[in-house]
């Protein structure tokens, strides 16, 4: 007998789909979701193209159990899938598996049951029921749940009252995951620069045809309004558009501004929104009722079913890199989704990263430049402070001329914002007695001192555990002194020289999450403090009208670490920082507080040369063969013995195909050498530009002896972390 089969990829670590026998009355198609049998239990995975369906002759296979009341996941993101797969060498199940795992699973929603009042009488009335009586009075339908808030009383008083026949239950119509953005619900007056942007990007979205254009304007031009007339377009068609934002958890203004131009929040999607609402997203995206969604980096994967336009806001941040499980860059597979999904791509950034702007400048990527900001405000200049010359006293890291500075823009009535990126309170904690330094247990990474939290904590692995009273080593008793400053400490020395001033840390670790981070940037915004203490998470969009000076006040950390992208990242963060000051009436300024101001990163910084810095940059990287001019793609062997990890990476070198002019670098030691427990060793392969590098390392892959134990090989293809 002849009966037909399909393939079905799972959300697993497996490469290739699993066949199964489709029963008579279900017919499936590409994308389909599924429930097969798998071991003891189902799962759901997704039909997958390429084997279609065909005829097999086989008794071994089991049947699909049930095809899921779903949208089928839309051609290009099972494209995509596929060509991540290929691409980073992650299995695809894997890929398939940050598409499908959104929380709750995918599905139709439980119905809604709403109460109203039907008029009769109750015979036992109590206190609770005659508030909620005298809240459905109305005779409007409020949901159940809600009735009982807002009257005050327990869900119970309203099922005896339904009981009883006083109140009827009433079947809601599913709540819509997002209202419809208007796109005429406020429409700006572009400047002409702008404008021109604007028009440009319309026509894109008219077109209906991949183009990838880098949106280049400084800090405060306009950059949003621009690409928020192209949303307009695409909404005007009915079509739907993904907007890529790093920490998005943290973007209120964003948030505010979209509705103010469209009258409504777009969907957001990021962890920190609920698991039921990311459902109820999932849904209305696959269905095209939601028509933008503003999202974190697992966006990607939304089942967009009209996909007109594609932002990436920040393009040059470092958040859209993910560097565990699957590794991928963000905006990488985004220009990659937009190919497939055969829409526009804005790459939106004040400081673009050194890969964008070289495709800008061969043309690959168009350039929309918006040069100046909006309303003529000016971009601070900044001001170098040699910390050689004119340092701050030991102890101290406020230079006496940065203090004076912070003290007339204070009394002045504008604040100030002092950026460090380095959370918590000291990065170093040592023993006075005996020199011994405080290590997490299961890191080569020393623990950094949150004084707020009284605790010690490890930044790589999340380690916790008081501040002991004596030294582990020598017992020596109140020993222990913190090395260096956090920003906690920063703010100890802010208090001190300025007793009068409101001052408040910004950094990503404090307690109270995402609602309080909002909160204080908000009050950041309406003048309630007068200096701002913050790590990077203030560098990102945030619009602090009242901010007139910005101190950065190590401008070198993060440079000379071995890492190829140091100096953009210093020159970006710094900027960007820069650029958060003198948006408002008052004219910003900035200090740059440094060991060596004659380092071209600081000398353009300095000047204000973004152009000079790109060509440095561009110029630095071009010789030494580094991305975008070459390519690279990390090993990480780990293993939680040492001589293990150490002897594969070995055997791994050992059997790289030669290949002219590709090398492998190490192994060695990875400068993190030991996290959460586990061994690192690495290697690093160096190609060149246009190298096919997943072919070379599938092709390594087949001929590398088989991991064994708990070793394990982690690649990551166009890495940026190197510890
Ligand atoms: P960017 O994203 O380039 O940093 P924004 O889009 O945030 O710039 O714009 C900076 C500020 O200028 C915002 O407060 C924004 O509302 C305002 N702005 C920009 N363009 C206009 C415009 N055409 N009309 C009114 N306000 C504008
Ligand atoms: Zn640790």
């Amino acid at each position: 007998m002849s009966i037909q089969s399909v393939d079905v990829l799972l959300p697993l670590g497996l490469d290739t789909p699993y066949s199964y026998l489709v029963p008579e009355n279900l017919s499936l198609k590409p994308g389909d979701l599924v429930h097969v049998p798998l071991g003891t239990r189902g799962m759901v995975g997704c039909v997958w193209p390429g084997g279609g369906a065909r005829t097999v002759d086989t008794a071994k296979l089991k049947s699909v159990k049930a095809k899921l009341d779903f949208e089928p996941l839309p051609e290009d993101l099972m494209k995509l899938i596929d060509w991540m797969a290929d691409y980073t060498l992650a299995p695809k199940g894997m890929v398939l598996r940050m598409a499908l795992r959104h929380g709750e699973s995918p599905g139709p929603q439980r119905e809604r049951v709403g109460v109203r009042a039907t008029g009769r009488d109750s015979v036992r009335m109590t206190a609770a029921r005659g508030k909620l009586l005298a809240l459905l009075a109305d005779g409007f339908v409020r949901g159940k749940g809600e009735a009982a808030r807002e009257a005050g009383v327990s869900p119970s008083v309203v099922d005896g009252l339904v009981d009883e026949g006083v109140l009827e239950t009433v079947v809601l119509p599913p709540e819509p995951a997002a209202e419809r953005p208007d796109p005429t619900h406020s429409t700006p007056t572009l400047s002409p620069a702008q404008e021109e942007a604007a028009a440009e990007l319309r026509q894109a979205v008219a077109d209906k045809a991949f183009s990838v254009r880098l949106l280049d304007g400084v800090t405060g031009s306009g950059k949003t309004e621009v690409y928020f007339e192209a949303v307009a377009a695409a909404l005007a068609e009915g079509r739907q558009a993904l907007i890529l934002l790093p920490e998005i958890a943290l973007t209120q203004a964003f948030l505010d501004r979209f509705t103010r131009r469209f009258g409504v929040k777009p969907a957001e999607w990021h962890s920190g929104v609920s698991t039921k609402r990311r459902a109820r997203i999932l849904n209305g995206v696959a269905k095209g009722e939601v028509q933008v969604v503003a999202g974190a980096r697992s966006a990607l994967f939304l089942p967009f079913q009209d996909l007109g336009l594609v932002i990436v806001d920040e393009e040059h941040d470092p958040a859209y890199k993910q560097d565990e499980g699957v590794c991928y860059h963000a905006r990488d597979m985004a220009v990659v989704r937009a190919r497939f999904a055969r829409a526009p791509i804005v790459l939106a950034s004040a400081t673009p990263s050194i890969e964008t702007e070289v495709n800008a400048r061969r043309g690959r990527y168009g350039r929309l430049a918006l040069p100046e900001r909006f309303g003529g405000a000016k971009v601070p200049g900044l001001a170098p402070i040699d910390l050689r010359k004119e340092g701050p006293p030991r102890g101290r890291w406020i230079s006496p001329r940065l203090a004076q500075e912070m003290g007339e823009t204070v009394e002045g009535g504008g604040q100030a914002l002092l950026f460090l990126n380095r959370r918590g309170y000291a990065p170093l904690t040592l023993c006075r007695s005996c020199g011994h330094r405080m290590k997490c247990p299961s890191c080569s990474a020393w623990l950094v001192e949150h004084r707020f939290r009284r605790r010690l904590s490890c930044h790589h692995c999340g380690y916790q555990a008081p501040v002991p009273e004596a030294c582990p080593s020598c017992n020596a008793k109140d020993s222990l002194i913190p090395c260096g400053p956090g920003v906690e400490r920063l703010q100890e020395e802010v208090q001190t020289l300025f007793p009068e001033a409101r001052s408040l840390v910004l950094s990503s670790d404090l307690t109270g999450g995402i609602e309080r981070m909002r909160a204080e940037l908000d009050a950041v915004a309406r003048g309630e403090v007068d200096i701002v203490i913050g790590t990077q998470l203030v560098a990102k969009g945030h619009n602090f009208p009242g901010l007139a000076l910005v101190g950065v006040v190590d401008a070198d950390v993060g440079l000379g670490q071995g890492d190829p992208r140091a100096a953009e990242r210093t020159f970006q963060l710094v900027h960007q920082v820069a650029g958060r000051a003198g948006r408002g009436a008052a004219e910003g300024r900035g200090f740059l507080q440094t060991h060596m101001p004659e380092h071209p990163v600081m000398q353009a910084l300095v000047k204000g040369d973004r152009a000079g810095f790109y060509e440095t940059e561009i110029g630095s990287r071009e010789e030494a063969h580094l991305p975008p001019f070459g390519r690279l793609a990390s090993l990480v062997i780990s293993a939680s013995e040492a001589h293990a990890a150490e002897a594969h990476a070995r055997r791994l070198a050992s059997c790289a195909p030669v290949v002219e002019g590709v090398r492998v670098l190490g192994p060695a030691e990875a400068p993190l050498a030991v996290l959460r427990g586990r061994h690192r060793w690495r290697l690093l392969v160096r190609a060149p530009r246009g190298f096919d590098l997943s072919a070379y390392l599938r092709a390594w892959n087949a001929a590398a002896p088989k991991v064994t134990g708990n070793t394990r090989v982690a690649i990551d293809v166009d890495p940026i972390s190197f510890m």
